[in-house]
């Protein structure tokens, strides 16, 4: 670091995004993007767009804002566009948080939850899952803090349900909640139909898993129309064209095009259920995930060294080096060849070092 940069970063973690490997080809089942390409319609959509890109992007998103409330059952005014799920968290932190009103969150959870913390000065909790890794709902109850809670979670994969979920905001009425539903789509029901009820509520989404368009950079914010317009007033202080025209018209695309997504849900899930079930006969740990990846753990091998013989493989997991998690691998669901040749690969670790 320079001796300009800002004190107040003294101590900062940036977040440590998974590998994203060149040269050596790897099957990559450590960042939870989708195995399949996005849409024919993404993809067209998105080729046409760019003959256009001399103009600025839309800023109001109007075609993507128009067909997803219309698709959720919501006004435009109730739905925010950014560049990744990770843009409308973080407006969502600048919008909630300040040093009177502190951030909330399980302490096995979206890493990046800290980080936005951490980088905008905001203090937080960090509430331990229960030693199963399930969210207690009670712990939340009354917090005093804006409280964000990815469900599913992740890298757990459990799931918690509606009636949780409006237990936490009945309990919370001052405070916002944010409901990050980045896996949704691979199990459990969105909170969204709770919106009408609870002016408290914010749930995200992202294009970047069910929908295959991780390298566009596409999440979306729903809430009350009242939420919607402070943080459109940040993004407007921030960065107003902040999703690009390609990446606009691609998730137009894949919105018109939700048979596509749901049945390389279907797949995923399908996988997950496969592999799941193969992981346990090879002796691995393995809760039932509502995502689009397991959290494996094997008594007889240590999450760090299955990490590494699987990369000599030519397999990408994730392994997090933290206590409560160090005994795990994190693996993303991929296609069935893919799930093949990694349980082929742990069954070949385990014959060598068990
Ligand atoms: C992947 C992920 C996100 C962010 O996704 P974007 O690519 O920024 O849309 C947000 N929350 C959780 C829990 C995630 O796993």
């Amino acid at each position: 670091m320079s001796r300009f940069f800002s004190s107040k970063y003294d101590g900062l973690k940036p977040y440590v995004p998974g590998e994203q490997p060149r040269g050596r080809t790897f099957i990559k089942l450590n960042t939870n993007e989708s195995p399949f390409p996005p849409s024919p319609k993404a993809r067209e959509y998105a080729a046409r767009a760019a003959e256009n890109i001399q103009l600025y992007s839309d800023p109001e998103c109007t075609a993507l804002v128009e067909k997803m409330a219309q698709m959720k059952g919501l006004t435009p005014s109730q739905v925010l566009f950014g560049n990744g799920s990770d843009e409308v968290l973080y407006l969502a932190f600048l919008a909630y948080c300040d040093q009177k009103t502190p951030a909330m969150f399980p302490d096995i959870t979206y890493g990046f939850y800290k980080v936005f913390a951490q980088s905008l000065g905001i203090p937080y909790t960090q509430v331990p899952l229960k030693e199963d890794f399930s969210v207690c709902v009670e712990d939340y109850f009354g917090a005093g803090k804006t409280i964000f809670i990815a469900n599913p979670n992740a890298p757990t994969g459990q799931l918690l349900t509606l009636s949780q979920i409006e237990a936490i905001l009945r309990n919370n009425p001052n405070h916002v909640v944010v409901i990050d539903e980045a896996y949704i789509d691979f199990g459990g029901e969105s909170a969204i139909s709770l919106l009408g009820r609870y002016e408290n509520l914010l749930v995200t989404q992202t294009f970047s898993k069910s929908r295959s368009l991780a390298g566009g950079r596409l999440g979306v914010i729903f809430g009350s129309e009242a939420m919607i317009a402070d943080l459109k007033a940040l993004k407007y202080s921030i960065n107003p064209y902040n999703v690009n025209s390609m990446t606009m018209a691609a998730g137009l695309g894949a919105l018109e095009d939700e048979a596509y997504t749901l049945e390389n849900c279907d797949r995923i899930k399908e996988n997950r259920a496969f592999a799941t079930e193969k992981l346990r006969k090879l002796g691995f740990e393995a809760a039932d995930s509502f995502a689009n990846f397991i959290l494996a753990a094997h008594p007889a091998v240590p999450g760090g060294t299955l990490y590494a013989k699987l990369k000599e493989k030519g397999i990408l997991v994730r392994w997090f080096d933290t206590d409560r998690l160090r005994s795990y691998v994190r693996i993303t669901v991929g296609t069935r060849q893919e799930m093949e040749s990694l349980l082929a690969a742990v069954a070949e670790i385990l014959e060598e070092t068990v």
